[in-house]
C-alpha cells in the first residue's frame, strides 16, 4: 500500500539470455512510416513473449525471498531492462517521422516503460539491478529490536497506530528508520543510475520521464499538479490546524506544540500520510467515532475471508468474478517459515485472467480498505487484457489509482472524513 513504482507491471519481459549487443531492430531499417509500424510490432511481440516469465520470477521472489530467488530476479531484471532501454533508444529513430497516432503512442511508451531505466553503457543494467534488488530485499525483510523482541514493519505499523504514549510512538517511528539507514548509499546510487538512464532516453532526468506519462509535457503536468494543490491547500491548512490543536490538547505543549509542524509519529501512521488511526483524538467533540476493526475481527478470521467480502463490492457492480486462480494463488497472509514481501500489491501474471494480490492482511479497518484498493487494481488490469501489450497498463497511473480508490466514496466508509490517501501504485 505504500507508493512505490511497481514491479512486474512496468518491467516488461524479455528472452533470457538474449544478446543485447546485437544490432537493434531500428538499425536495420530506414526511419519511415512503414518501418515504424514494423519496429513497434516486432518490439511489442518481443516484450509480450516473455512477460509471464519475468512476472512469475518476481512473484516467486516476492513470496519467498532467498539468496537464490534474489539472484534470479536480479539477473532477469538486468537482462530485461537492458532490452527495454535498447528498444526505447531505438524508438527515438522515428521522433521526426510522421507516423500513425497509435504507433506514435507506442513509440513514446517504449521510451518510458521502465520506472527506473538503467544507463545504456556496458554494466549499467547489471549495476542498477543489483542495487535495486538489494534495496528491495532490505526493505521487505527489515525488522528492528523493540521492547525485547523483533518488530517487522507490519507489527510496528499496528503498534504505532494503537500507541497513545508519545515516547513509545517515537521509539517505533525511529526504530523503523534504523532499517532505512543502511539503504542510503544504495538509494543515492540508484537515483544517479536512473537519471543517467533517463538522459540516455532523451529525458532531463527520471522525474521528467515520470511526469511525461500523462499526455502532456512534463512541465505542464507539474503546473497542473500545482494548480490542483492550490485548490486543495486551504482545506489542508485548516485540517492541519485542527488536528494539531487536538493533538496539543491530548498531549500538551511539551509533546505537540500548538504552532508549527505536527509531530509525524503522533499521526499513528509510519509515514504520517494517513491520519485515520487517530480518529479517537480528532473526531469532532461530542461525536462517537466508529471503529471498523472490532466488527471486522468478529466477522473475519483470516485475510482470504476479508478479501472475499471486499470482492463482493466489485461483484455488486456487475463485474464478472475473478478467476479461481485468484483465490488459490494469491498471498493473503504472511506465511510461516519464509521471508516474504508484505507490502500489499496487485499483480497480473499472464496479462489475462491470472491476477493476484500479494499482501499480509491483518483483520483491521485499514486492511479492509487496502483489500478493496488492490482488488480495484486487479479488475482494472483484467479489463485491459484485450488491448495490445503496450496499452495494457491503462491510460495512465491516475486511472489505476482512481479505480482502487473508488470503494471509499461509493461505500461511504465511516472514517471517510479522515482523508486517508489511496494506497500506492498498483499497491
Ligand atoms: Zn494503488
Amino acid at each position: 500500500m505504500r507508493c512505490r513504482g511497481l514491479v512486474a507491471l512496468a518491467v516488461a519481459g524479455a528472452a533470457v539470455g538474449v544478446a543485447f549487443s546485437s544490432p537493434g531492430l531500428a538499425a536495420q531499417q530506414a526511419p519511415t512510416r512503414a518501418s515504424a509500424e514494423a519496429f513497434v510490432a516486432s518490439a511489442e511481440s518481443r516484450l509480450a513473449r516473455d512477460h509471464a516469465l519475468s512476472t512469475r520470477a518476481s512473484w516467486i521472489r516476492a513470496t519467498n525471498i532467498t539468496v537464490d530467488t534474489d539472484a534470479l530476479v536480479e539477473q532477469l531484471d538486468a537482462e530485461q531492462s537492458a532490452l527495454v532501454v535498447q528498444l526505447g533508444r531505438e524508438a527515438a529513430a522515428w521522433d521526426e517521422v510522421a507516423v500513425d497516432p497509435v504507433v506514435r503512442r507506442k513509440l513514446d511508451l517504449l521510451k518510458r516503460l521502465l520506472d527506473m531505466p538503467p544507463p545504456q553503457r556496458a554494466g549499467g543494467a547489471e549495476e542498477l539491478a543489483e542495487v535495486s534488488g538489494r534495496l528491495s530485499t532490505t526493505y521487505a525483510t527489515g525488522a528492528f529490536e523493540f521492547e525485547g523482541r523483533r518488530y517487522t514493519l507490519g507489527e510496528a505499523e499496528r503498534a504505532l497506530a494503537a500507541s497513545r504514549d508519545p515516547a513509545r510512538s517515537q521509539a517505533l517511528w525511529e526504530g523503523w528508520r534504523t532499517v532505512a539507514r543502511p539503504m542510503r548509499a544504495d538509494y543515492v546510487r540508484m537515483v544517479a543510475l536512473g537519471n543517467e538512464g533517463a538522459r540516455d532516453l532523451g529525458f532531463a532526468d527520471v522525474g521528467a520521464m515520470w511526469r511525461s506519462g500523462y499526455d502532456m509535457e512534463p512541465d505542464a503536468f507539474a503546473d497542473e499538479v500545482d494548480r490542483l494543490w492550490a485548490q486543495l491547500r486551504p482545506l489542508y491548512v485548516d485540517l492541519h490546524c485542527y488536528v494539531r490543536a487536538r493533538l496539543n490538547t491530548q498531549y500538551g505543549d511539551a509533546v505537540q506544540s500548538a504552532h508549527g509542524l505536527i509531530r509525524a509519529d503522533l499521526t499513528g501512521n509510519m509515514w504520517g500520510q494517513n491520519w485515520s488511526g487517530i480518529l479517537d483524538i480528532t473526531a469532532p467533540q461530542g461525536s462517537t467515532p466508529f471503529d471498523l476493526t472490532p466488527p471486522m475481527k468478529a466477522r473475519f478470521t483470516n485475510g482470504e475471508a476479508l478479501t472475499r467480502a471486499a470482492d463482493g463490492f466489485y461483484g455488486s457492480l456487475g463485474l464478472a468474478p475473478l478467476a479461481s486462480t485468484f483465490w488459490t494463488l494469491s498471498q493473503f497472509e504472511r506465511p510461516a517459515g519464509r521471508q516474504v514481501d508484505c507490502n500489499a500489491s496487485a499483480w497480473t501474471i499472464d496479462e489475462k485472467d491470472d491476477v493476484r494480490i500479494k499482501a499480509c492482511f491483518a483483520i483491521t479497518g485499514s486492511e479492509w480498505r487496502t483489500s478493496h484498493h488492490e482488488l480495484g487494481h486487479n479488475y482494472y488490469q483484467r479489463a485491459y487484457q484485450a488491448q495490445p501489450y503496450l496499452f495494457r497498463e491503462g491510460a495512465n497511473g491516475g486511472f489505476h489509482e482512481g479505480l482502487g480508490g473508488l470503494r471509499r466514496p461509493v461505500g461511504g466508509d465511516p472514517d471517510l472524513s479522515a482523508g486517508r490517501r489511496p494506497s500506492g501504485a498498483w499497491r
